[in-house]
């Protein structure tokens, strides 16, 4: 597995790559990677002739009172994983490499970085979209790999992919959790031990809701009500940033639930804040 720091020499791999037909896949990441992280690698390494990998805690897509400089990192044990994964080349740039000072160019999603968690990180989408365009540009790969974990992620990107016309395939990856259904994120490590004990009924809280539909239940408020119930009954150490019934795609509002529907939340712990979601039905 080739380290490569410099943009300009990953672009020149890839584009090596792209020259003599191989197919390439990209999964870029934050690091301090896990089975979630893992999975993506693997999905990619079985689709693809050439793997990169990106680790990359990108400055732009934290607002200003977030936890950049506190992220977790430990770059060695990335490096032990992606080579497990069968990485061959893992990209991990410093800020510096990436932005430029005079650097004026952001991509922008409005239509679905509105809501869920843009309403609590309102620059969060625009640093995201930037960043992967980027990487896609330095990479130029066939494929790239998300994970659903962060659901409004990947339909912002699959929509940025699709409006600006990238010759690439979007590759969604289910959600890897914990064996008590807590979904894996690098910001666990930020729960305190009695956090760590409620958190698992967040995935729980969102199998509740399922089971209310299967029972019959179609109404959204009925629905939300039921789920902020369960919450602060399970997880009272938590609060709730937003539980909202949405279109998969679209990212818009469902009042009642007789097309696809996925239910997306955030709940704020002391230091972490987590996201979990579920398609219904
Ligand atoms: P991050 O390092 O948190 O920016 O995540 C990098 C990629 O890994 C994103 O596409 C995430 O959606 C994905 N990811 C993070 N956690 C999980 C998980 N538990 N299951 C599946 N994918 C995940």
């Amino acid at each position: 597995m080739k380290i490569v720091k410099n943009p300009k020499e990953l672009q020149e791999i890839c584009w090596d790559w792209r020259s003599k037909g191989f197919i390439s896949g990209v999964v870029p990441t934050m690091g301090y990677l896990h089975e979630g992280h893992f999975s993506l690698l693997q999905a990619a390494r079985k689709n693809c002739e050439k793997v990169v990998a990106t680790i990359f805690v990108n400055p732009t897509q934290f607002g200003p009172n977030e936890d950049l400089d506190a992220y977790p990192r430990d770059i060695e044990r990335d490096t032990r994983l992606a080579k497990e994964a069968g990485v061959d080349v893992l990209f991990t740039p410093e800020a510096g490499a990436m932005y430029s000072e005079d650097h004026s160019t952001w991509v922008e999603v409005p239509d679905l970085a509105k809501g869920l968690c843009a309403s609590t990180r309102p620059t969060h989408f625009r640093g995201v979209a930037t960043v992967v365009t980027k990487l896609l540009m330095l990479t130029m790969p066939r494929k790239a790999f998300f994970g659903q974990k962060d659901w409004q992620q990947l339909a912002l990107i699959k929509r940025m992919v699709q409006d600006l016309d990238m010759p690439i395939e979007v590759i969604s990856c289910p959600i890897i959790r914990e064996s008590d259904g807590l979904a894996k994120s690098s910001r666990n490590v930020y729960l305190s031990d009695e956090e760590r004990k409620q958190v698992p009924h967040i995935h729980m809280g969102l199998q509740h809701v399922n089971q209310l539909i299967a029972d019959g239940e179609r109404d959204v408020e009925k629905l939300r009500k039921a789920f902020t119930d369960y919450i602060g009954t399970n997880v009272a150490l938590g609060k709730i940033d937003y539980a909202e019934f949405v279109h998969p795609e679209r990212l818009t509002p469902i009042n009642y639930v007789d097309e696809p529907t996925l239910l997306a939340v955030a709940v704020f712990m002391q230091k972490a804040r987590l996201i979990d979601n579920l398609l219904l039905g």
